[in-house]
């Protein structure tokens, strides 16, 4: 398929409503930076509580001809979609990069990712078939529905502005839904591009809409009573609030937090293997990803050989504007964030840490972009900021530890449970790891576990709150109901009236 021309003004990013760009009407909007240079890269629209109703009365509309819509055609038009963003994966990454910051590469990889749970969702027909039993009782059968719940949301962080709003949007979609998103405000364009594959693929208008904006949208979203379900990606303190406002409103959700994800390496680990999988794992992205390594617990003697194999690989990772060709690390996505993660740095001395190489030293940190270069921490425990909190940028901590228990206890007893991985050659360690981990994903000598789509993503603790997991066959769980039939096509002779309770054998 050709590669689609764009009609986006990126000047001012607007909204996406019934189909088509619906400039905001709020008098309220954000800045969105590009991280690279430091300046101001367009203005975003942030949404009223009269934009938001706009949206869900359409949504609401367009739901009741898109659930009658036979599977064979959705299953067409997500096929259609496949396509679209497959032969407008440059152009997507582009957008991405230029308001997110990450490599090019990188974010190509993330419209890849993304991209799967599209082809997840092409194979609706069969993912939605319910069950039958023929002769439940004497000329009575039982069968099972799955029913799309109507008007459902999205709310996604910065850090996958494409790949995240794809784990939601896809399924929900398939299974009937009209879908809503609340992409983030600090690089809301690629929504509005992934809007007009959407329409292109032959979506009916107002299945897919974007509202941007900040808390007042979502706000409203929580409390509309013709919006059924919340799905939700961000930090643990904003996860758990909508968690909580969501559910107190009737709603279906799931929430998926943050995360510290440790990487326990054991003595008999392959030290260069061990060492390469933690640089990138901690590093790619600048560290903005929630399934990032940010902890390495070494057990025993690995520890000494494996900081300094890892030091040797930083120490050629070239820091700069993702869109320059060569450049392995970008700048994080705000000067605020970016001064936040520093500040880590700061205060990881004088709790005891070593600071063993500092970002700031990085001829990129004086740049006007939003630059840190990468940083280790040794020595780091339970107690200390660095350890205890997210930083969700490029610094990595070492942990050392005696024993596999100790390195256990320590990753279990972490409040966060994202994803966790095992460095090591022993078969039977990996296994007991992967028995005794508290975490929803586990890496066995693989530093960033993210499931296939179909699988589903999500952790434990305080990484998720909600029952079901995102994307995959708990996506489709998640965006449909189930309904059970029991239907009888009687002979008329053997009919009769009896007030007892319905026996089945
Ligand atoms: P964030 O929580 O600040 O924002 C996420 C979304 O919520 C955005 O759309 C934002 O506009 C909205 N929001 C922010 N504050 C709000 C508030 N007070 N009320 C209502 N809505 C609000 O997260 P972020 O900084 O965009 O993303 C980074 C975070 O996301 C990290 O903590 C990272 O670990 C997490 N994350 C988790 C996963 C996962 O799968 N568990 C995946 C990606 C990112």
């Amino acid at each position: 398929m050709a590669v689609t021309e764009s009609s986006i003004d990126v000047k001012t990013v607007s909204h996406w409503i019934g189909g088509r760009l619906a400039a905001g009407t709020s008098g309220r909007s954000g800045v969105v930076w590009n991280p690279a240079t430091g300046e101001p890269a367009a203005k975003v629209d942030f949404a009223s509580v009269e934009e938001v109703d706009a949206a869900v009365e359409i949504a609401g509309r367009a739901f009741t001809e898109w659930r009658a819509t036979p599977l064979s055609r959705r299953s067409e038009v997500l096929f259609r979609l496949r396509e679209l963003v497959d032969a407008n994966r440059r152009q997507l990454a582009e957008i991405i990069t230029s308001e997110h910051g990450k490599t090019l590469p990188d974010a190509m990889g993330e419209v890849a990712r993304g991209l799967e749970n599209i082809e997840f969702a092409c194979g609706v027909p069969n993912l939605l078939k319910g069950g039958f039993s023929e002769q439940a009782s004497r000329g009575i059968d039982v069968y099972q529905l799955r029913q799309p719940l109507g008007v459902v949301a999205g709310i996604t962080p910065f850090n996958f502005p494409a790949m995240v709003p794809m784990w939601m949007f896809a399924n929900a979609i398939a299974c009937g839904n009209a879908f809503i998103l609340k992409p983030s405000e600090k690089d809301p364009s690629a929504s509005l591009f992934m809007a007009e594959l959407i329409q292109k693929a032959g979506v009916p208008d107002g299945v897919f809409s974007v509202i941007q904006g900040d808390r007042v949208a979502v706000a409203r979203l929580l409390e509309h009573p013709a919006v059924k379900a919340i799905s939700f990606v961000g930090s643990t303190p904003v996860a758990k609030s909508i968690y909580e406002t969501a559910t107190r409103n009737g709603k279906r959700v799931q929430a998926l937090g943050g995360a510290k994800n440790h990487m326990l390496v054991l003595p008999d680990a392959d030290v260069a293997m061990a060492a390469d999988a933690a640089v990138s794992a901690a590093y790619g992205s600048a560290g903005e990803r929630c399934m990032a390594i940010s902890v390495i617990v070494a057990v025993g003697k690995v520890a000494d050989p494996l900081v300094s194999a890892i030091r040797e690989r930083m120490a050629k990772i070239k820091v700069g504007p993702g869109m320059e060709e060569g450049n392995e690390m970008g700048p994080l996505i705000t000067r605020e964030h970016r001064d936040h993660v520093a500040s880590y740095l700061a205060g990881a001395a004088s709790e005891g840490a070593s600071v063993t190489v500092d970002g700031r030293t990085d001829p990129a940190y004086k740049k006007d972009g939003f630059f840190l270069g990468t940083s280790l921490l040794d020595n780091v425990t339970p107690g200390m900021r660095c350890y205890e909190e997210e930083i969700f940028g490029p610094v990595l901590s070492v942990a050392r530890v005696n024993t596999y228990s100790d390195g256990l206890r320590m990753i279990n007893e972490n409040p966060y449970g994202n994803g966790a991985a095992i460095f090591t050659r022993d078969g039977g360690a990996a296994r007991q790891f992967q028995f005794d981990v508290d975490a929803g994903m586990v890496g066995v000598n693989v530093p960033i576990p993210v499931p296939v789509a179909y699988y589903s993503f999500g952790g434990w603790k305080t990484s998720l709150f909600g029952d079901l997991h995102m994307y995959g066959p708990e996506g489709v769980q998640f965006y449909t109901k189930t309904k059970v039939v029991t239907s009888r096509w009687p002979d008329p002779g053997t009919s009769k009236v009896d007030l007892g309770f319905p026996q089945n054998r």
